[in-house]
């Protein structure tokens, strides 16, 4: 594990630092003293750590504004008390330590720490082992927490992939296609630019089950979509809808774009028969219909699929084995098949 540690304190404050962490070789350590420039770096490459020099100007607002950071609040934040005068008044007994800790805590700090170094105060050995095994053990304890955060993120990242993936054709599923069409459609607006849509579904499939077997469907399946995967563009996201019917998602694609794609996808399954061994090719054929955003579609992209299944349909009843388009299927005039 590559752990990082951001220090916000001044060049000399690494020096006060215990050993192990100034010449560490298991993480990295970076030091900034300018708070803006912390923060940008936070923002672009989040540590693991922070160890943070309370006497350097915007400590606090540092300690508080990571805690207000929801996708940063788990960078383990650790306050070096450094303040001469915060450190003479512990000495004004127990009870103002606590307190000074639970100000400390409060304000965003996930451990608070006295750095014994001011020369003013003359420190024994044993304090400072004390203090400097106190420094390592938080550090352990900020470690502890980074190693689980990673790999909380590890298992929240596999888990996202197995509950999006159609474990056949390894495609994104239809979970996958209602989370993304949103957002895309959004974008598509945001950005004004087009979007398409292609939803296509395999031919008289049950006869292929009921001729040559579930097992040989499957296997149908798997390579129908590796030829649409080979024969999409990088924009172009195939997801599959449901049982022999896939949707593809046309990125910055207008409509004429959109039935050129569905065009080709008619044809490279068509045009070669699908071989499943030496002794047995099956000839496959798919419908598809398209559809393009338009300025009254919803935002969960509804329509628009419903749209395209409309197509879908009228290119089943007209024969199959082809590519059916609209403009708007409220004018069923407008529905034109495009290829055959
Ligand atoms: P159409 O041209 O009208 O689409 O006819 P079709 O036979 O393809 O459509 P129908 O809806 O009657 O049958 C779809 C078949 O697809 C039935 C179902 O068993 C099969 N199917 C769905 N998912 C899978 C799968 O994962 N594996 C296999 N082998 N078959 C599947
Ligand atoms: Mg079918
Ligand atoms: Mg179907």
């Amino acid at each position: 594990m590559n752990i990082s540690i951001l220090v916000f304190g001044k060049n000399n404050f690494i020096t006060t630092l215990p050993d192990q962490i100034r010449y560490a070789t298991a993480f990295s350590v970076e030091v900034i003293d300018n708070l803006n420039q912390v923060v940008s770096r936070i923002k672009i490459a989040p540590p693991d750590i922070m160890l943070v020099q309370a006497s350097l100007d915007g400590s606090m607002e540092l300690c508080n504004w990571l805690k207000e950071q929801t996708k940063l609040s788990w960078i383990y934040c650790i306050l070096f008390e450094d303040r001469f005068q915060q450190l003479t008044d512990r000495n004004k007994g127990w009870y103002r330590e606590l307190e000074m800790s639970a100000a400390a805590l409060k304000q965003g700090a996930d451990a608070y720490i006295w750095h014994l170094i001011d020369e003013e105060i003359d420190h024994n050995l044993a304090e400072l082992t004390a203090n400097h095994g106190l420094i390592l053990a938080q550090l352990t304890v900020g470690l502890r927490k980074a190693q689980k955060y990673r790999d909380l993120i590890r298992t929240n990242d596999m888990l996202s992939a197995i509950a999006l993936a159609d474990s056949l054709t390894e495609l994104n599923n239809r979970r996958a296609l209602e989370w993304d069409l949103p957002r895309q459609i959004q974008r598509a607006r945001t950005q004004k630019t087009s979007l398409s849509l292609i939803i296509l579904d395999v031919d008289h499939f049950k006869k292929v089950n009921d001729t040559h077997g579930h097992l040989v469907g499957d296997r149908i399946l798997q390579i129908l979509c590796q030829r649409l995967r080979h024969n999409l563009r990088c924009q172009d996201t195939a997801f599959r809808y449901g049982g022999e019917e896939f949707v593809i998602l046309l990125a910055n694609t207008t409509d004429e774009e959109a039935i050129l794609v569905a065009r080709r996808l008619n044809r490279v399954v068509s045009d070669e028969p699908f071989a499943l061994n030496n002794k047995l090719t099956i000839n496959i054929t798919i419908s598809l219909g398209t559809a393009s955003l338009q300025a009254d579609d919803d935002e969960k992209g509804e329509s628009l699929l419903n749209r395209a299944d409309q197509c879908l349909l009228q290119a089943k009843n007209a024969g199959r084995n082809r590519v059916m388009h609209s403009n708007h299927l409220s004018h069923v005039s407008h529905l034109k098949v495009v290829s055959s």
